[in-house]
């Protein structure tokens, strides 16, 4: 359990980048926080793990205040992963994975074990990836690296800092179901940054939503959706949710191309969701769209992620 009793942050620049923060956490809860870009996020998960000390208030860890415990035995028991891939360039997956273990001195045959475990689970066969460089794995699986290097000496808390949002959408929402799945597996206490909504209302049992260093509603995903606190939430989820409801511009997306059947592809009316669509392309390296039982043309993956880079930037210069 991790519980904050009015934590505020002032940087020595004046800044007040977080505000009289109160929330409790629950044990094995995946919490995240949501918010604009500077709305405080990334300051409020360093002061967990002391990163960044609180200038006002208290965070207590299991009803012990953080200031109590040895920073180390702090560190090494709370995972932290980040946004940018960072594995050491040098050592191999197997290194990489075992910093804590390594730190809290684990034997050899405990460490490999525990590597190869950690590997399995999220599917990366251990004989072919553990002696590898991370240069040598897509982005998609050094960010699940990361992950499971976070778990290695089995914390009981994870933080994790936008940790997907580098990646394409089909990868993303890969490491979002690895995510889930193992979620419900491990049962951590989990404290999730993103500013993506769909992200947040996928994974979150609760959702924090922060603006200008302060919380401005804290609920379940059906809260925030159906019971949005104001307008800024109201907002916030709304301007989100949009582009992936709305039906694909099928001029823009499709390859009018010579539709060649391959194994692996399915059809689906012209009227599908974006949102519906990505989905398909997880299993799928591409999908027919058809119009009156004809098809008329094919949606690649990469096709879809261009077509979607394209609607947000749209989009964020109409909001402009
Ligand atoms: P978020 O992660 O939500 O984007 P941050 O927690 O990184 O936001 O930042 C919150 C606010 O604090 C921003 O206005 C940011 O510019 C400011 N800030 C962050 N770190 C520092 C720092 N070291 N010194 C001064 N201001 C900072
Ligand atoms: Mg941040």
């Amino acid at each position: 359990m991790i519980q904050f009793n009015n934590v505020s942050k002032q940087f020595p620049d004046g800044t007040y980048a977080v505000k009289s923060f109160d929330a409790v956490i629950k044990k094995g809860e995946f919490f995240v926080i949501i918010g604009p870009s500077g709305s405080g996020k990334t300051t409020t998960l360093k002061m967990i793990n002391r990163l960044i000390e609180l200038s006002d208030g208290t965070i207590s860890i299991n009803d012990q205040k953080i200031s109590e415990y040895d920073i180390h035995e702090l560190r090494w028991n709370i995972g932290y992963v980040l946004q940018q891939i960072a594995l050491f360039p040098n050592m191999n997956i197997e290194e990489n994975i075992a910093v804590v273990p390594e730190l809290k001195k684990w034997s050899r045959d405990k460490i490999k074990q525990r590597v190869d475990e950690l590997l399995e689970m999220v599917g990366l066969e251990p004989e072919t990836y553990r002696e590898r460089k991370p240069h040598e794995l897509s982005g998609g699986q050094q960010q699940r690296i990361g992950v499971i290097r976070a778990l290695a000496a089995d914390p009981e808390m994870i933080l994790m800092d936008e940790p997907f949002s580098a990646l394409d959408p089909i990868t993303k929402e890969k490491l979002q179901d690895d995510m889930l799945d193992l979620q419900r597996r491990i049962k951590k206490t989990i404290v999730f940054v993103t500013h993506d909504i769909q992200e947040a209302l996928k994974l979150g049992d609760r959702i924090c939503i922060m603006n200008n260093g302060e919380i401005v509603q804290i609920g379940t995903p059906d809260d925030i959706l159906h019971r949005p606190a104001n307008d800024f939430v109201k907002e916030f989820v709304g301007a989100q949710e949009g582009i992936m409801n709305e039906k694909m511009n099928l001029e823009d997306i499709i390859q009018q191309t010579e539709c060649v059947q391959v194994n692996s592809s399915e059809t689906v009316p012209v009227s599908t969701s974006l949102h519906d669509i990505l989905h398909k392309l997880k299993q799928h390296d591409q999908i027919f769209a058809e119009r009156d039982g004809e098809i008329i043309g094919v949606i690649t993956r990469q096709g879809f992620i261009q077509y979607l880079a394209n609607r947000v930037q749209k989009r964020g210069r109409e909001n402009e």
